[in-house]
C-alpha cells in the first residue's frame, strides 16, 4: 500500500470514528482560544478547562487582561504546569496584542508566532481552529502517531507537519489535527496493549511495532 493509499484509508477510518470531533479546549472566540492553547503547554485539556472560566470571568479581552496584575492572572491559572511563566506571556500578548493589532487576534501564523509564548504549534492551532485557516498542528503525539502509521518519517516535528500536509487537502488539515488529538485519547494507552486491536495500527503500523506493542509496550 502506498503512503498516499494509506492516508486516504486512515482518514476514512477517522471520518466514521470522530465524524464531527470538537475543540478540546473552551473558548468563545479567538482571543479565548489563543489563551486557552497558551495555556495547554505541559498541562491537560482538562486542567486549562478548570482555570479558564475564572479567568475569562476576570478578563476575556485582550484590553482586561492587559489591565490586569500578573499576580492576579498567577491566582487564576495557578494550578497550570509553568504558571508564573504563562501568567506573564499572557499579559505581554495581550498588551502586544492591544499596542499592535487594534485589540484583535490575528489571523496570520508569522504575526502570531511574533507573540511572547506562541510557538508554531499554538499559533497553528489558533489560526485552523478559530479562523479555519489551513494550519496543520502537529504535537508530539500526533508525531508518533504519524511514524507509527507510516505516513512520515518520524525525524522530527517540522518534517512530520511537511509531510503530513503533503498527504492530506488542506481544507482537511484542521479536522485532522482534532481527529487524530481524540484518537489518541481514545484508543493510544499508556501502557502496553494489544495493537492487533487498534483500528489503525492493526493494518497501518509495520509488522514490527505491531509485535512490539503486543509484547508490552505501546505502539
Ligand atoms: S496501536 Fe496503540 S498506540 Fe498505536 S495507534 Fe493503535 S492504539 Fe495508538
Amino acid at each position: 500500500m502506498t503512503r498516499r493509499d494509506k492516508a486516504r484509508r486512515i482518514q476514512a477510518e477517522l471520518d466514521a470514528l470522530f465524524p464531527e470531533p470538537a475543540v478540546p479546549l473552551g473558548h468563545v472566540d479567538p482571543f479565548t482560544l489563543l489563551c486557552a492553547v497558551m495555556l495547554s503547554a505541559q498541562t491537560t485539556d482538562l486542567r486549562v478547562n478548570q482555570v479558564t472560566p475564572a479567568l475569562f470571568a476576570r478578563a476575556s479581552t485582550p484590553a482586561a487582561l492587559a489591565a490586569l496584575p500578573e499576580r492576579e492572572i498567577l491566582a487564576c491559572i495557578r494550578t497550570c504546569g509553568l504558571a508564573p511563566t504563562k501568567a506573564r506571556n499572557l499579559r505581554r500578548m495581550a498588551e502586544l496584542l492591544v499596542e499592535r493589532h487594534g485589540g484583535v487576534v490575528p489571523r496570520a501564523l508569522e504575526a502570531l508566532e511574533a507573540l511572547p509564548g506562541v510557538g508554531h504549534k499554538t499559533a497553528s492551532v489558533v489560526v485552523s481552529q478559530a479562523f479555519g485557516e489551513p494550519a496543520f498542528p502537529v504535537d508530539t503525539h500526533i508525531h508518533r502517531l504519524a511514524a507509527r502509521w507510516g505516513l512520515s518519517s518520524g525525524r522530527n516535528v517540522v518534517a512530520t507537519e511537511r509531510d503530513l500536509k503533503k498527504l492530506f487537502a488542506p481544507e482537511s488539515w484542521g479536522k485532522l489535527h482534532l481527529q487524530l488529538i481524540w484518537f489518541g485519547r481514545r484508543y493510544c494507552p499508556a501502557r502496553g496493549h494489544d495493537a492487533a486491536a487498534c483500528p489503525i495500527c492493526s493494518w497501518a503500523a509495520p509488522r514490527r511495532r505491531r509485535a512490539r506493542a503486543a509484547g508490552g509496550r505501546s505502539g
